[in-house]
C-alpha cells in the first residue's frame, strides 16, 4: 500500500507522494486516479503516458489536473477507469 507524505518544508501546497512509484501529486484525488486495478488485487501505478492520456498534467514535477494554465482541448473526455 503506497504511503501519502505530508508536504516538504517550504512548499506552499499540500503534495502527496506515490510510495510507490515515487511520483508527486497535487492532490489524494489525482493520486487515487493514477492507482488502478481492483482494490484487493494487483493494484498498480499509471505509466506516465497513460497519466497524460488521462489529460493529467505535470507542472514542475507534481502531477495535477488540467488547470486555467493550461489550454483548453475540445476533445476533453471524462474519462471512468
Ligand atoms: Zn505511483
Amino acid at each position: 500500500m503506497p504511503e501519502l507524505k505530508p508536504n516538504k518544508p517550504g512548499q506552499d501546497r499540500r503534495i502527496c507522494q506515490c510510495g510507490e512509484c515515487g511520483a508527486f501529486f497535487s492532490t489524494v484525488s489525482v493520486f487515487d486516479r493514477h492507482r488502478i486495478g481492483p482494490h484487493d488485487g494487483e493494484r498498480r501505478c499509471l505509466t506516465v503516458a497513460e497519466m497524460q492520456k488521462r489529460k493529467l498534467v505535470n507542472r514542475a514535477g507534481v502531477w495535477g489536473q488540467p488547470g486555467p494554465a493550461v489550454p483548453h482541448w475540445e476533445q476533453v473526455q471524462e474519462e471512468t477507469v
